[in-house]
């Protein structure tokens, strides 16, 4: 747990720290408002909880809890407001406002950390509903909502990069599943659609992404060349129709077919869905072509796609 601390005063400062790294948790402070919401709005550096003292110069507690609470993040933190005077309507301001909780100074240890405690239970429980939204229930694999999500937080980084470098975006689909399910029935279906989940998922690099993105396709991106890339694809197919699926006494050939486009940096002006239909198309020349096989294309030497 990453806790942040905004207090301008240094004592003070001293002792939160103390408490919280006595939760076993990380601290990380700072001495005022506008370093936090740098530090809040940074993806890489946004803190689970966020301790806030009411009263700093310039930007107060209040304010910045109000501007947080504007960030809209995905994975909003949870923050204790802390202050050291209770005139007023004070502690109620600072619910109103987005506080999570409110804690008077002197800071009573053991208090506190319990109350860190809350707030780690609420942050996993919402970590815990964002990852279920994302992952698909049978596979495991992102499903296709988080899919787009993940592609496009790789194109705005292949936006940003300055290397000669490139991605790639595959759309893979299971041949004649229909048949697999009509012949073995539904169950057996699904260890197929499990199995062939594993096998991509084992095929890619932790950063890359694997994705189910429909009933039996599936979506793969990759930092990888046009040459790298049919690597990847001739690896893939191979293992997904080298590999053996069988269920009690029953045993399945399985092949998969792949459509994939690389995208160069000057491609990223296109949207993912663009991507995704030049992937789509060259998967069903695949499909008309007799399956378990593939087809690649930089984005740009597609017809009709400036
Ligand atoms: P093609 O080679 O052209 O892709 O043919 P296909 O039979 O694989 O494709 P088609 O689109 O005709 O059939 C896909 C089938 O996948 C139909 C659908 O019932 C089945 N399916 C979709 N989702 C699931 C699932 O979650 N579990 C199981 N067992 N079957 C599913
Ligand atoms: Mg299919
Ligand atoms: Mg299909």
């Amino acid at each position: 747990m990453h806790v942040l601390i905004v207090d301008d005063n240094d004592i003070d400062c001293l002792i939160t720290i103390s408490f919280v790294e006595k939760a076993g948790m990380n601290a990380i402070t700072t001495n005022n408002a506008t370093k936090a919401l740098e530090i809040t709005s940074n993806r890489d550096t946004t803190p689970e909880i966020i301790v806030v003292d009411w009263m700093m110069p310039e930007v107060n507690g209040l304010e910045l809890c109000q501007k947080i609470r504007a960030l809209n993040l995905s994975l909003t933190p949870y923050i204790i407001m802390i202050t050291s005077n209770s005139f007023g309507q004070i502690e109620q301001k600072a619910l109103d406002v987005g506080a999570d909780d409110f804690i008077e100074k002197p800071i009573h240890g053991a208090v506190f950390i319990a109350r860190l405690r809350v707030g780690e239970r609420i942050v996993k429980m919402q970590q815990k509903l964002l990852s279920l939204a994302d992952t698909d229930e049978l596979t495991g694999l992102l499903n296709r909502r988080a899919a787009i999500k993940a592609c496009e937080t790789h194109l705005a980084r292949l936006a940003r990069s300055d290397k000669s470098t490139s991605h790639c975006l595959i759309i893979a689909d299971i041949d004649f599943f229909k048949h697999i399910n009509d012949t073995y029935g539904h169950q057996i279906g699904d260890r197929v659609l499990t199995d062939v989940s594993n096998r991509m998922r084992n095929s890619i690099r932790p950063f890359e992404t694997a994705a189910r993105f429909g009933g039996e396709e599936f979506l793969i991106y990759c930092e990888a060349t046009e040459a790298e890339a049919d690597i990847i694809l001739r690896r893939l197919r191979q293992t997904i129709a080298s590999s053996e699926y069988s269920y009690n006494d029953i045993s399945i050939n399985v092949t998969m077919s792949f459509g994939c486009v690389v995208i160069n940096k000057h491609d990223t002006k296109h949207t993912i869905n663009e991507f995704i239909k030049k992937a789509d198309d060259l998967l069903y020349e695949v499909k008309n072509d007799g399956r378990n096989d593939y087809k690649l294309a930089s984005y740009s030497s597609i017809e009709g796609s400036e």
